[in-house]
């Protein structure tokens, strides 16, 4: 049996997101429905024995990276148990986690001592009432997380921003600097049209290459540091150890280098973040199925992988929210 995912584009698949819960404990405006109540339900959540399963399955087939996201994956009950047998399975050589950092006061430590050395965090704001605004929560909590999870010891700690015409934008200098204080890298993110809530914040949508060019008269950026595994393009600025990457999945899509594909909590496994092609695991593993018979499973739903999104072309097209998918 090959040992690498090949999609039929000729990608090699590496890098697992996965989803360990749809649920959040904050409402951000272009993800989740202040209202939203749809939830999957207990039961259709892929217990760990089952996440474990179909992880150990990905990475004997030559995936090397996996990190834990949502939803918010705080929010799902005993998150250390998981991310210590998911550390331990062989070949898995980086386990990493998503938040909002809410909960990181709490599991901080118990997260890094499960095995988890990176993180990155969503902050979008540091003025606490457009940070409540944006997302009905409260900065303080996420701030004293956060520095919590500074001095536990992981690292690099990044920072996904989103940036919003109106919103935020004005904010990416004090975020530039808040970062270069605590020695954090930032991640600038574009919005995308997932679900309604991502389509009605694209009126308020921010062309990164924008802020680039007025970053760059402020700051020396140095060029194409980091070229790391993932979609963002990274600058250095100078004089400092801060690095600022540029998601930019509109302006600049980078759909010809992914290498991901995306587990959701009910075991639905998405192919890309823009369309709807879908693999299901949970109806295979409630029926008994083989090791050996979860391998070709997770060879076969790799040829299903599509060969881009078209969030400018057919912005209407995603119905689910991010939270579901697993951002
Ligand atoms: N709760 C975790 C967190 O806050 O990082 C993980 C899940 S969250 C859905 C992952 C990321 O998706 C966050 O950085 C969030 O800002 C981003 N996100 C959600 N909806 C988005 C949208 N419509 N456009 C761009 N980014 C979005």
């Amino acid at each position: 049996m090959s040992t690498d995912l090949i999609d039929p584009f000729g990608r090699t698949v590496e890098y697992v997101r996965l989803s360990v819960t749809d649920r959040c404990d904050l409402r951000c405006f272009y993800c989740l429905p202040g209202d939203y109540r749809d939830f999957s339900e207990p039961e259709e959540w892929l217990t760990f024995a089952e996440i474990e399963r179909v992880i150990g399955a990905f990475v004997s087939l030559g995936v090397r990276r996996v990190r834990i996201t949502g939803g918010e994956p705080l929010v799902r009950k005993n998150l250390p148990e998981l991310a210590g047998n998911l550390a331990r399975i062989p070949g898995l050589l980086d386990l990493s986690l998503s938040t909002n950092a809410v909960g990181l006061t709490r599991q901080a430590e118990a997260l890094r001592t499960a095995g988890i050395r990176r993180i990155n965090v969503s902050l979008d704001s540091l003025r606490a009432e457009c940070f409540k605004q944006i997302t009905k929560g409260n900065l303080d909590k996420v701030i004293n997380g956060l520095m919590t999870a500074k001095h536990s010891g992981f690292s690099p700690i990044k920072i996904n921003m989103v940036v919003m015409h109106g919103i935020n934008d004005d904010e990416v200098e004090d975020m530039v600097e808040f970062c270069i204080e605590h020695d954090f890298t930032l991640r600038l993110i574009e919005t995308m049209p997932m679900g309604d809530t991502g389509r009605s914040a694209s009126s308020n949508y921010v062309d990164l290459q924008e802020v680039k060019a007025r970053l760059a008269q402020r700051y020396e950026l140095i060029p194409g540091v980091m070229p790391g595994g993932g979609p963002a393009r990274y600058v250095q600025v100078a004089g400092t150890n801060l690095r600022i990457g540029f998601i930019t999945p509109i302006s600049q899509h980078f759909c010809e280098t992914c290498n991901r594909v995306r587990l959701a909590v009910d075991g639905t496994l998405y192919l890309c973040l823009g369309q709807d092609h879908k693999f299901e695991f949970r109806p295979l593993l409630r029926n008994g199925i083989s090791d050996a018979g979860l391998q070709d499973a997770v060879q076969h739903a790799i040829t299903l992988k599509p060969e881009r999104h078209e969030f400018r072309e057919r912005p209407q097209q995603i119905a689910r929210f991010m939270s579901m998918t697993g951002g």
